[in-house]
């Protein structure tokens, strides 16, 4: 399934007037903004660069985290699987029943993780998850299984992986401060917690978003090469050659491939030809996380809206913007001084927008943040100036995946892309904006779209992790029988 989002409808640079300051400010942007081909190419290659580093060294920028989740599906994979997410508000349990030639169905029941759960000791949060599967397993009558169910546990948090099913806990993110867990082995506390209450259930796999989403693509396109995560933020992973993963220590393996979850949203974290601007820059040092996950920020949801916010005030701040001659009332609103004021999905709206004098952009901006009375003249800056950065970031995400498939060597043969994330789901012709710059990064495929075929892989977390785990048992087998 391709994207489902609506066109972007372009601004015309011709059709941008105003007066020759406002101008000369749109000229500058667009010019910061736009990125060429051969600086396109550049970014592929020094992504490509950073990736063999990362395969050879541990510690690296792009840290190309082995995830032990060995070869290849084969859509043949059959029975039923568990999958749990624990992420960011709610627990997901999801039964998953794999039906062979690449068919599945599934059955989920969600509940909330309280405050309390979150902040307190991690063996009640481990019982509350237990108690959920087991409520679960109850409801689909499924409770006296003769055999244990695999389950594949997407969980979320920055784990250093040492198994398919093992990993340590390095910190808590979003939220979440449970004692007694940092350090340790998530599977293994929640096996613990599953086992007192005697729910059959093994946990087998440990999964990343990123992994759960290129096996839940593969498992109907056996030709999937890679799965991206274009949501909150951005990641990605593929599968790999064992004899590329120049610091792999792990031993012998069933399987001559593994899957590598990049991590690539550090990306260039310094600084070497990422095409920052002084917006970025801003958006940086006021983040969380300064100087980290700069590739990220320039392409993935969370901060698209951020960066567009930032060229606004730098356009008020300048009087090139929302300026008013009657200093009784002010057209512009508190709101768009605020950080992370200006939402992605207002970027979504605006570039959809292809109504008469912008009168739709005009509501938009009215109705979410304010702004009242925009003149047609401000609303396409305001609309251009969200192309740009929508349009960069489309540009500088299908890099990685130029990188990806040029580091395989998989140009000729052709590959299908899985992506899950709202940005590349529900973003005006961002998929259309990859696909143009993967043409020009590629310009010896004749057809890109019937070459590299991106595609939407939801829910890898749910039928990814089912997966993981269905991969899990099989290596399990082959090593028993080896
Ligand atoms: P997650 O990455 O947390 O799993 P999603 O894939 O749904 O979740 O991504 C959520 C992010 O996508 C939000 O942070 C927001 O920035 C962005 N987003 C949500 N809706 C839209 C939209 N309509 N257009 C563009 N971006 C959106
Ligand atoms: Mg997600």
């Amino acid at each position: 399934m391709a994207s489902k989002a609506p066109q972007a409808y372009e601004v015309d640079v011709n059709e941008l007037d105003g007066t020759p300051e406002q101008q000369a400010y749109m000229k500058d942007i667009i010019d910061q903004f736009t990125i060429d081909t051969d600086y396109l190419k550049q970014v592929r290659d020094h992504f490509m660069v950073e990736m063999k580093k990362g395969l050879d060294k541990e510690g690296s920028t792009v840290a190309m985290i082995p995830s032990y989740v060995e070869g290849r599906l084969t859509g043949k994979e059959e029975g039923h699987f568990l999958a749990l997410d624990l992420g960011g508000t709610n627990l997901r349990v999801v039964l998953v029943t794999l039906e062979g030639q690449g068919k599945f169905k599934t059955v989920s029941s969600k509940s909330r993780v309280s405050e309390e759960l979150k902040m307190g000791p991690m063996r009640n949060l481990c019982d509350y998850i237990a108690e959920c599967v087991d409520t679960f397993l109850t409801e689909q009558g499924l409770e006296d299984q003769e055999i244990e169910l695999n389950l594949g546990y997407t969980f979320s948090f920055p784990v250093l992986q040492t198994k398919i099913n093992r990993g340590v806990l390095s910190t808590w993110t979003k939220g979440f401060a449970c004692s007694g867990a940092v350090g340790k082995d998530p599977v293994l506390l929640l096996q613990d917690a599953l086992l007192r209450k005697h729910v059959p259930v093994k946990v087998s796999a440990l999964v990343n978003d990123t992994v759960g989403t290129l096996l839940s693509n593969a498992y109907n396109k056996p030709a999937t090469l890679a799965g991206l995560i274009l949501g909150t933020g951005a990641n990605g992973a593929y599968i790999e050659k064992m004899k590329n993963i120049g610091k792999w220590k792990g031993g012998k393996t069933t399987s001559d491939e593994m899957i590598i979850n990049m991590e690539f949203g550090a990306f260039d974290n310094e600084r070497r030809i990422l095409p920052l601007t002084r917006f970025d820059n801003k958006l940086d040092r006021e983040s969380i996380n300064p100087h980290a996950q700069l590739y990220e920020k320039m392409i993935s949801g969370m901060y698209l809206g951020e960066i567009t916010r930032n060229v606004l005030t730098d356009m008020i701040d300048r009087e090139l913007l929302l300026k008013r001659e009657e200093n009784t009332s002010f057209a512009w609103s508190k709101e768009i001084s605020r950080h992370w004021s200006f939402e992605t999905a207002f970027m979504s709206n605006i570039e959809a927008d292809n109504s008469k004098d912008f009168a739709y952009t005009k509501e938009i901006l009215d109705t979410n943040l304010s702004l009242h009375d925009i003149t047609t003249t401000e609303a396409k800056f305001i609309k251009k100036i969200c192309e740009l950065v929508g349009k960069r970031a489309a540009r500088l995400a299908a890099c990685s995946i130029a990188a990806i498939v040029q580091h395989c060597g998989a140009a000729e043969e052709g590959c299908d892309i899985g992506i899950d994330g709202s940005l590349y789901e529900f973003y005006p012709s961002f998929e259309d904006r990859m696909y143009e710059a993967l043409s020009e990064l590629m310009p010896e495929i004749s057809d890109i779209r019937k070459t590299i075929r991106l595609g939407l892989a939801k829910d890898g977390s749910g039928v990814g992790a089912a997966l993981t785990a269905c991969v899990a048992a099989r290596m399990e087998n082959a090593r028993a029988s080896a």
